[in-house]
C-alpha cells in the first residue's frame, strides 16, 4: 500500500469505533480525501465514505449499487491487503 499518508480529522470507525486520523489514496496520488471519496478503516476492513468535514460514514447498499467497478475493485484490493497485514501481525 502506498506509504503517503495525509492526516485526517480524527473520526471514529462506525463499524469498530477504532480511531482513524490518517488516509492514504488507493490509486497512490498522495491526495488528500474529500467528501465523497470512500476509503478502508485499517482496523475492521469496513468499507467507508468520507462526508462533510470529512468525518466517516459506512457505506450502505445503495451506494455499492452505484460504485463503479475500479473503485470497489480498489477497496475490495485495500481490504485484502489490511487483512493480509493483520494475519501476518498476529
Ligand atoms: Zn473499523
Amino acid at each position: 500500500m502506498a506509504g503517503d499518508n495525509r492526516q485526517v480529522r480524527t473520526s471514529r470507525c462506525p463499524y469498530c469505533s477504532h480511531r482513524l486520523d490518517a488516509a492514504s489514496a488507493v490509486d497512490g496520488s498522495g491526495a488528500a480525501p474529500v467528501p465523497g471519496d470512500y476509503s478502508v478503516c485499517v482496523n475492521c476492513g469496513g468499507f467507508l465514505r468520507f462526508i462533510s468535514r470529512l468525518r466517516l460514514a459506512r457505506i450502505t447498499a445503495t451506494h455499492l449499487k452505484g460504485m463503479d467497478s475500479e473503485t470497489l475493485a480498489e477497496l475490495a484490493h485495500a481490504q485484502r491487503a489490511i487483512f493480509a497485514a493483520k494475519k501476518r501481525a498476529r
